[in-house]
Formats: C-alpha cells, sequence, structure tokens
C-alpha cells in the first residue's frame, strides 16, 4: 500500500513532537534514578511512567499511516535502552556493581557522547526525519552534560591531604598512586613531583565520589567532604532546632560523637539524623520547612514520603530543566533524615522507622523500633564543633544498633581494603580527624 506523503510542515511538526517526547523521557528516566542512588527499589508507578513515555517516543518515531518502519523502530528502541543503561551506571554503581557498569560509571560525564558515531551513522542510513530528531536531541543533551561537567570540574580547588589521609592512601595503594588512580579513575587526586593532594569538591562541582573510595576502596573521607559534611551537620541541626523538631544523631553520625569524641568517622559516607513526627508535627511541615531552609541556603532536599525519609544533598539544587541531572554524579555528600513514630510494640513505647538500620529489633507493626526511654527526652553531646541533639542514653541507643560499638568494625568497607585499614587503624590508634 502507498500512503499518502506528508507535507513538510507535519514532518516538522512530527520531528519535534518526537524530540519532546525523548526530552520528557530523559527527565522522567534521571529522575528516576534518584531511588537507586538511595539505596532504594524504585516505586511500580515511577518505573511505569518513564516506560510509557519511553514507548510513545518510540511509537511515534516508527508507526506513521503507511505503516511501521521497522529499522527506525529497532534503532529507536536500541538507542535509547543503551543509552539510558550509561547514564543509569553510576547511580547503580553506588552498590557494588558488575566490572562493566563499573566501567561505565568511571566514565559517566562522556560516555553517552560515544553513542555520536552510532546515531550519525543510523540518522544517515534511515530517511526517517522524526528518529533523526530524538537522535539529534539525545546527542544535545549529552553534550551539554559533558561541557557543564567539564566546566564544573576546573572549579576544584586543592585540599592539604593530612598524614593518616595519606598513610591510608599509600597503603591501599599499595604504594603506586599513579596506577591506583587510573584503575579505579581517581581524578580528584592530584600527583606532581611527588607532591600528593586532593582536587578538592564544592558547590560548584560534581561531588567526590566518595562511597567508592571509602567503601569499596577502604581510603578516608577526602578532606573537601569532611569540611562539606560538618556545614551540612550544621545546616540540618540548627534547621531543625528552629522548626522544634525532635531530633537526635543517627548511626555512624552519632558513633563518631561518642566513639571518637566529636568526630566524623575516618571514613563517613553519609550524615544521619534521625526525627520524631509527633502532635503538631507532621510530615508536611517537616518537608516544607526543610525544603524552604534548603532553598535558601544551598541544599539539595530530596523527599521520599512513601519510604519515610528525607535526604539533603551538599549540592546545591538546580532549576528545572537541570534539577534531576544530578543523578547522574557518580557520588554525593549527603545526610539521610529517617523518620521515627511513637508506637507500642509488644506491649512496649517505641519510637518506630520504616527501613531497617543496625540490629533495630523489628516492631509488631513490621517497622523498626528503639524503646522510647533510651531516646526521650533528647540529650546533647559535642560533635563537629557545637552542640547537637542525641538520644537520651547515647551508648545504649549504639549499643542496640552495633552491639560492641567500642570496637571498631569494617563491615562497610570491602574486604581486601577492609584488612588493610584495620592493620592501619591498628598501628595509628584510630585518630579522630576533624
Ligand atoms: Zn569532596
Amino acid at each position: 500500500m502507498i500512503g499518502v506523503e506528508a507535507s513538510p510542515a507535519t514532518q516538522v511538526i512530527a520531528a519535534l513532537t518526537a524530540s519532546a517526547l525523548y526530552a520528557a523521557t530523559y527527565l522522567s528516566f534521571v529522575r528516576l534514578l534518584r531511588y537507586p542512588r538511595n539505596w532504594r527499589l524504585p516505586s511500580l508507578s515511577a518505573c511505569l511512567g518513564t516506560g510509557a513515555l519511553a514507548a510513545l517516543t518510540v511509537a511515534l518515531v516508527s508507526l506513521s499511516p503507511d505503516g511501521i518502519d521497522t529499522p527506525a523502530l529497532a534503532v529507536s528502541a536500541g538507542f535509547i535502552a543503551v543509552l539510558f543503561y550509561i547514564i543509569a551506571a553510576p547511580a547503580i554503581a553506588f552498590r557494588p556493581a558488575r566490572r562493566h557498569i563499573e566501567f561505565l560509571a568511571k566514565h559517566g560525564d562522556t560516555a553517552g557522547l560515544w553513542l555520536l558515531g552510532p546515531a550519525l551513522l543510523a540518522g544517515l542510513a534511515i530517511p526517517n526525519i522524526r528518529l533523526q530528531a530524538v537522535l539529534g536531541i539525545a546527542m544535545a543533551i549529552e553534550l551539554t552534560w559533558f561541557l557543564r561537567q567539564r566546566r564544573a570540574g576546573r572549579r576544584r580547588r586543592l585540599y592539604t591531604l593530612n598524614d593518616h589521609d595519606l598513610s591510608v592512601l599509600e597503603t591501599q595503594a599499595k604504594g603506586d598512586l599513579v596506577a591506583f588512580r587510573r584503575r579505579h579513575g581517581i581524578r580528584e587526586l592530584a600527583l606532581s613531583a611527588g607532591a600528593v593532594s586532593w582536587r578538592g569538591c564544592g558547590k560548584g562541582t560534581s561531588p567526590c565520589p566518595f562511597n567508592l573510595y571509602v567503601n569499596r576502596l577502604g581510603l578516608n573521607t577526602s578532606p573537601c567532604c569532611r569540611e562539606h559534611m560538618k556545614d551540612l551537620s550544621h545546616h540540618i541541626a540548627s534547621g531543625l532546632r528552629e522548626m522544634g523538631v525532635v531530633h537526635w544523631l543517627e548511626g555512624g553520625t552519632l558513633l563518631g560523637a561518642v566513639r571518637e569524641k566529636g568526630a566524623l568517622l575516618v571514613w563517613e559516607d553519609d550524615v544521619d539524623i534521625s526525627v520524631l513526627l509527633d502532635g503538631e508535627m507532621t510530615w508536611d511541615r517537616l518537608a516544607a520547612g526543610l525544603a524552604e531552609r534548603g532553598a535558601r541556603e544551598g541544599y539539595f532536599v530530596d523527599l521520599f514520603e512513601k519510604k519515610g525519609f528525607i535526604s539533603i544533598s551538599f549540592d546545591p539544587p538546580k532549576p528545572w530543566p537541570f534539577r534531576w541531572e544530578r543523578n547522574r554524579f557518580r557520588g554525593e555528600i549527603r545526610a539521610d533524615i529517617a523518620i521515627y513514630r511513637q508506637a507500642t510494640s509488644f506491649g512496649e513505647a517505641v519510637l518506630e522507622r520504616r527501613s531497617h538500620k543496625g540490629a533495630m529489633p523489628a516492631t509488631e507493626s513490621g517497622g523498626y523500633g528503639v524503646p522510647r526511654e533510651i531516646v526521650l527526652p533528647t540529650s546533647t553531646v559535642r560533635f563537629l564543633g557545637g552542640d547537637f541533639a542525641c538520644p537520651n542514653r547515647p551508648e545504649a541507643y549504639l549499643q542496640l544498633l552495633y552491639g560492641d560499638f567500642a570496637k571498631t568494625e569494617y563491615t562497610y568497607i570491602d574486604a581486601g581494603p577492609a584488612e588493610a585499614r584495620a592493620r592501619i587503624d591498628a598501628a595509628a590508634g584510630n585518630p579522630p580527624v576533624l
């Protein structure tokens, strides 16, 4: 059957619609990456929404009154699948991932552009203006991402590594810093004429992927990230105090405050603060207050109401349409705010959260809980040069989470680097850093 030839105007409109649909699919997809970045599974509805947009884009490219354009169908579906896999790699690699995903994550700033050649060839070989428009907009987005990351990389300023940072780094690198830097793509590591320093992250750069460096390579948290975690901790605690929210240092952050006498753990990878929603303090009030303060002081606030937590990142919120592209970063400096509520479990008054934490016992209703009297009324502890709220009995709280918390555990670090760490720490007495 011979179809009716579409007019040039109709073709241009179809091409523009296809580009707009691709852009919407892309934005929806990078928003979806907020879940793996926070070690959570995305909700089914969010996945279906993104999937539907991708299917619509492919359908618009390959279906016409003439029938199905099979080559355009295969190329558009295959291209989007491969490109999105590349884009997702840094977020997937927040957990230990397969080697090829780690490789893609390491090259996350440029990997999208590797499809430029195939996109050009496909665009020339298949005379379908809607396909050409989708390939064109996808490559334009990848190019702007690359250029913005490259420009941001130039804003890094040099930090000095202290003796402990250096000795850990040299041990984990087995003395060969050049090879270690290359193998793991540690672009922050500046080596020149025997001097070792750190190209630090800041508000205008992408963050150091320090969960990779700390949890997998067994390095100390980098000096820039320590500084920013300190600022972030003070920002959140002062906001919660102003709002009158009952809150306390949680998990590894509390462990640092108590065991390391007010310092961060040397391998800290996030800040943990918990809050109690009770009485007039509702989720909506808390979320609105934190979001407003974050916007004012330049911190990105991401809300996960159904999962019962709020993530606050050091990098500043960006205007739409760049808002969610931060999920393509290979790491981030972040505080996790876990939500607790009052509950009764097996006849005992508890504060209950939805997500698992350390060895916190399960509650009757399927959450996790800590006896109320261990936490309330909250007390204070010195941390990072200020007074922070902490559980009423911080040692009992830590005991419940970690058992013998005075003993250093290396459970967050891969086995090989953990062994090397244990040797260094035993020799150096695990000195506090901040
Ligand atoms: Zn950093």
